[in-house]
């Protein structure tokens, strides 16, 4: 075993190493900038960057790099070296503050959303003091966020860490309220990542795998997951090396991997890691899924990240563990033991329900994709539907005080929230509710309809803002209040009696909560090309453009992308089957066929009876008869989504017309691949697939 201490973070310049390296003002100087969120002077910068440098050279580093997040959900680099000349043609090791602070790549390639011309090709990066840089491939990695030249948000950082701000002034407003003050009050997340692994020598011989991420044909296995037997199974050698390895690379940058187990899908896993504040989280997110792959692949392995990779059986997802905590580190949704603490409890529980049910929306849009669409309501995963699971003893103290009664046994005079009435509430695992897309889980909320590939980013600018809003709102009223107790215990009646349509503990995974969810008027926005659009709704934008987290121009150039991205995955994925319809699979049914036939004649020229051959023959030569007329009608649904100019009904097509043909096809040609005799197979079956690593 490795000295987990000592290489925990030992490729990140972090705390110690700046404490260590930098000269105590500089340090100190450093601490307040980023504290009070102020830039950076260049002098300190200098001796930053040079105090960087050296330790990067000391381990083993030759190149910088500003690491950023575009919006193409992955992250970006470009590496430059050191180098600089020397006036005797030498060449030295130099790293300046300037470049340490800001860079300039080449913008034009990345998505804008028709936001920037491309003769206006720059961007600009600005490092994040907030997140450490660390050492990745002997390059130095400055976590940056990217804008254009003239200043529109490019990427997923710069408006998470705006929303972080919104957040903790507003929660800072409403602290000050209740007797507390804080420097700030940061938002917390443990995201925890699902993701298959199948061998690669079978992956390389899946086309939509390689193109697509995902399965796009295969008949189900005899086995998939009915046992139930491999959640929190025992991991299999190979994979076990995996994660150990995994895990020491994690570790190394200062990623808090945690938690390592197998999943409810055969070949499926998962790892969560310790929370920490939102931004780091979602940089630690981007390390872990890029190191997953890159681990993967040294033990013969592929990393699916996708959010179905098979049909049939259970999806991945993120769950995203959610909380505010104050600089003191005081969890601010800890229901705690104290009446003082429970109405701050109960103010910031009442302000979350109404931040979800106003903005329904805007939560399913931050988790919508192409991917998503397959695994949200397809029985193993939250639906569509926005709720939130809050279990029998919240709702019943938030119903007592909605009916202004005593919560439970306790007499009327003692049902003041700031009396000591709302007893702890103990967090119980038997009161969990896995169906739930947003769920409270004793101190914190997991919102778990976010998809395994995604930005972290994405969900939780939506999560901060929404919730900056609703307690700026309940600030605005409470500031006014003479009697502050009495006006929180109003306003959370208050809203839970407006809001309470939100709350759901039952199974979400049923038809039922569909249909009562319709009477209830919640949203139930079931695809990516009918939720986006609502992102420019009226309200969205003004939301976002109060709390400076977008403009109104950036919200509907990140619909255009999103929009766009959406039918180029369903292209590329349309055009996969295609190719492994003309070239693999009708090519094999023929083969099988032809061989059926020739046996059946072989037969009848020796004189015995017929056979399986002719009827086997006969099924499989209609199934491809089907397969190609499913075959064309995609073809020209293809051509035809080509033809459509706007993004938005281009995307509806796609979704309606292209996606279903897509399903036909592969229907038809499951059909055909459960009959055919295995050295026919064109490739890797479904049960090869998720049975296949053994050792
Ligand atoms: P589960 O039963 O869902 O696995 P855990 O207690 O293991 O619950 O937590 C799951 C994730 O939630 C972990 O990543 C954990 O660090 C994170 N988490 C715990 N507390 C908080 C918090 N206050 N804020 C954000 N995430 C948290
Ligand atoms: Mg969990």
């Amino acid at each position: 075993m490795k000295d987990v201490p000592k290489l925990f973070g030992s490729l990140v310049f972090n705390e110690t190493i700046m404490k260590d390296r930098l000269p105590t003002a500089t340090y100190k100087a450093f601490k307040e900038a980023v504290q009070e969120n102020r830039p950076l002077d260049l002098a300190m910068a200098n001796v930053i960057a040079n105090a960087m440098k050296d330790w990067a050279l000391e381990h083993g580093a030759t190149h910088f790099s500003h690491w950023f997040q575009p919006m193409t959900g992955i992250t970006a680099e470009k590496h430059e070296s050191f180098i600089a000349p020397t006036a005797e043609g030498r060449a030295i090791m130099d790293f300046s503050g300037k470049e340490l602070i800001q860079g300039e790549p080449d913008a034009s390639s990345f998505p804008s959303g028709g936001l920037r011309a491309t003769f206006e090709a720059r961007g600009y990066t600005a490092w994040d003091p907030t997140s450490y840089a660390f050492i990745k491939d002997d390059c130095l990695c400055i976590p940056t966020a990217f804008c254009s030249y003239t200043g529109e948000v490019l990427d997923k950082k710069t408006p998470l860490l705006r929303s972080m701000t919104a957040v903790s002034k507003a929660a800072c407003r409403i602290l000050k309220l209740l007797g507390i003050t804080t420097a700030k009050v940061t938002s917390t997340v443990g995201p925890e990542q699902e993701y298959f692994l199948v061998d690669k020598k079978m992956w390389e011989k899946r086309k939509d795998l390689v193109y697509t991420g995902r399965t796009l044909f295969g008949a189900k296995s005899p086995r998939g997951q009915e046992l139930d037997d491999h959640y929190f199974g025992m991991i299999k050698p190979r994979v076990m090396a995996f994660m150990k390895e995994l895990d020491e690379e994690l570790w190394k940058l200062g990623v808090l991997a945690k938690t390592e187990h197998n999943e409810v899908a055969p070949a499926q896993h998962e790892l969560a890691p310790i929370f920490t504040s939102t931004n780091v989280a979602a940089d630690h997110n981007q390390l872990t899924m890029e190191f997953m792959k890159r681990v993967a692949l040294r033990h013969g392995l592929v990393c699916l990240l996708h959010e179905k990779p098979f049909a049939g059986v259970n999806g991945s997802g993120k769950h995203n563990n959610w909380s505010l905590s104050t600089a003191e580190g005081l969890n601010l949704l800890d229901p705690g033991k104290e009446p003082y603490k429970n109405i701050r409890f109960l103010l910031f529980l009442a302000a979350i329900l109404k931040a979800v049910d106003e903005y329904q929306d805007l939560l399913r849009i931050s988790v919508a994709s192409a991917g998503n669409d397959h695994r949200l309501g397809a029985n193993e995963a939250p639906p569509a539907i926005v709720s939130v699971f809050l279990g029998t003893e919240l709702t019943a103290i938030l119903e007592a005080i909605a009916a202004d009664k005593p919560y439970d046994s306790m007499p009327v005079t003692y049902m003041k929230v700031s009396d000591n009435t709302i007893p702890a509430l103990v967090k119980d695992n038997t009161d969990r509710n896995r169906t739930s897309p947003f769920a409270f889980t004793g101190n914190k909320f997991e919102f778990r309809m976010p998809g395994s590939m995604f930005s972290i980013s994405g969900p939780n600018i939506v999560l901060n803002t929404i919730v900056a809003e609703e307690l700026d709102n309940f600030a605005d009223r409470l500031e006014q209040a003479e009697d502050i107790e009495n006006a929180v215990y109003k306003l959370v009646r208050e809203t839970y009696l407006a809001h309470k349509r939100i709350v759901f503990n039952g199974n979400g995974y049923t038809d039922a909560w569909v249909q009562e969810a319709a009477k209830r008027g919640l949203l139930n926005l079931k695809s990516t090309p009918e939720a986006l659009p609502h992102l420019t709704d009226a309200k969205n934008i003004a939301l976002f453009e109060k709390h400076n987290i977008f403009t109104a121009a950036e919200v509907e150039s990140r619909v255009e992308i999103l929009l766009e991205n959406y039918c180029t995955v369903l292209k590329i994925e349309a055009a996969t089957m295609l190719e492994m319809l003309h070239k693999d699979i009708l090519p094999a049914i023929n083969a099988y066929v032809s061989d059926l036939a020739a046996a059946a004649l072989d037969k009848k020229a020796a004189g015995i009876s017929a056979g399986f051959e002719t009827k086997l023959a006969e099924k499989l030569s209609n199934y491809s008869s089907e397969i190609y007329a499913a075959s064309e009608k995609l073809t020209t649904a293809l051509s035809a989504a080509t033809a459509i100019h706007t993004s938005k009904e281009a995307a509806a097509f796609y979704h309606d017309s292209v996606l279903a043909a897509m399903v036909e096809l592969r229907t038809a040609a499951d059909k055909a691949e459960a009959l055919l005799g295995e050295k026919y197979l064109p490739y890797p079956t479904y049960g090869e697939l998720l049975f296949g690593v053994n050792d």
